[in-house]
């Protein structure tokens, strides 16, 4: 049966596990062994240290204590039909990955980032926050050494499709390996670390991409895996703030994420009627200092008690020079008088357990992800699985991360219509 794989890379989001459980449930469900990459891309450029077999690990047990052939055939048979990959009733019950990775590495896992898991292994990970197999930065994977290393990995496995669950940066990871792909290939054949027949039959590289991102920044999609997750607790934040702002008259100035993408900061506006927002892609017209003071003194002319002003991390003027909530501070404060505080929302906005939205997001796109990949040919490109007006489609990853990359180029080159026309999913239409 063919060999999935799915990785999670990048920072990590909201709905990441739903994701991974979405694609293991429906590889296994489409009759293919189901694998996990522990730890993103470094995962993949380690591999393992040690090979494990096929056999289920109470079956290699056996065979190591010399056992009958039939016995560990019987195990492994065993193991084949619960869809479960061996180890995970050794540790019992889907507690293999459940508890991260620093507790798998204690179960055993230390050194090996490829691991085969089961319809088991994955239970329960729905509502779970975070990435539970584990994400990193991976340096080595910018550099051509370390894809051909990943690539090897891939191969040695036998692993036939890849599914990256991550932000723009993984995601342009992976439209690399996929455009490098022959001539990797070329290369470990030449340097005999695959034969000729594993060249052959490992071709063409089957990739898909899901996107994991609080940012909601990938262009040619409505919604990243985690961004409905990171809006619920701004929002949540914000309501808080909320309420000590009216009561003793004050200012906030919130500081939400997004580096290139205001989606945050505008949405979480919507949300909770925030009295003015600055996003990367649409700074203010004028001088943002009087444009933003003539706003909120309208709007404590006509009775406000408090005010709120929202920016992302990103957020610039039309000269590009940032817009720090701080900066912001000290205007509100020695310009209107305002009691000023500013909170910086960091690490809490990144989730914890996913909304329904995430968790919904995660699982249908998982489904699709299976489907692209198993039915991917030479002749089709790489798909990142969107979802567009409502529906889940898939988008030519190659487009879905050039287009992406080119909203930050448009903003670095102050064409800030430009930038805003691109996030839209129509545009090439
Ligand atoms: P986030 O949305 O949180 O920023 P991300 O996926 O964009 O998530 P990055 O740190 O940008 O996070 O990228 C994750 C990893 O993807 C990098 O550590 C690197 O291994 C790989 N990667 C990123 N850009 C490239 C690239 N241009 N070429 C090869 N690999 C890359």
């Amino acid at each position: 049966p063919p060999k999935v794989a799915v990785m999670t890379s990048g920072g990590d989001s909201a709905g990441m596990n739903a994701a991974v459980r979405s694609v293991v449930k429906m590889a296994i469900f489409r009759g293919c062994q189901a694998y996990v990459i522990r730890e993103g891309w470094e995962g993949l450029v380690r591999g393992n240290e040690e090979e494990q077999g096929e056999q289920s690990a109470a079956g290699v047990e056996q065979v190591k204590h010399g056992s009958n052939a039939a016995a560990a055939a019987a195990v492994a048979a065993a193991a084949e039909a619960s869809s479960s990959t061996g180890f995970v009733p050794t540790y019992g019950e889907g507690e293999l990955l459940k508890e991260g990775v620093s507790e798998a590495e204690e179960l055993g896992l230390k050194g090996r980032y490829i691991v085969r898991v089961g319809w088991d292994d994955v239970r329960g990970w729905l509502d779970q926050g975070g990435t539970l197999i584990g994400t990193a930065r991976c340096a080595a994977f910018r550099q051509q050494d370390g894809r051909l290393r990943a690539a090897h990995n891939l191969i040695k496995h036998g692993i036939d499709a890849l599914a990256v669950c991550g932000g723009d940066g993984s995601l342009t990871g992976a439209d690399r390996l996929r455009a490098e792909w022959p001539e990797l290939v070329e290369k470990l054949q030449a340097s005999q670390l695959i034969s000729e027949a594993q060249a052959k039959r490992y071709a063409h590289l089957k990739i898909v991409g899901l996107v994991g991102s609080i940012d909601n920044d990938l262009a040619g999609t409505d919604l990243t895996i985690g961004a409905p997750t990171a809006l619920s607790r701004i929002c949540e934040a914000v309501d808080s703030i909320s309420s000590t702002a009216a009561s003793h008259s004050r200012a906030f100035v919130i500081e939400v994420m997004g580096r290139h993408c205001g989606w945050l900061a505008l949405m979480a506006g919507l949300a909770t009627g925030a009295d003015y927002c600055f996003i990367p892609e649409q700074p203010p017209k004028g001088k943002w200092e009087d444009e933003l003071c003539e706003v909120l003194q309208k709007h404590r002319q006509v009775g406000k008690r408090k005010t709120i002003v929202i920016v992302a991390e990103g957020a610039i003027d039309r000269e590009l020079n940032d817009i720090k909530a701080d900066d912001i501070k000290v205007v509100l404060s020695d310009r209107l008088g305002l009691d000023t505080r500013v909170t910086t929302l960091g690490h809490t906005q990144r989730g914890g357990r996913p909304v329904a939205a995430d968790r919904i997001l995660a699982t249908l796109q998982g489904v699709e992800a299976v489907n692209a990949l198993l039915e991917a040919k030479p002749s089709t490109p790489s798909y990142v699985i969107t979802i567009r007006e409502n529906k889940i489609t898939r988008a030519p990853l190659m487009e879905a991360v050039a287009q992406t990359q080119l909203v930050a180029k448009r903003i670095s080159e102050k064409d800030f219509d430009g930038a805003l026309a691109l996030r839209d999913p129509e545009f090439d239409e």
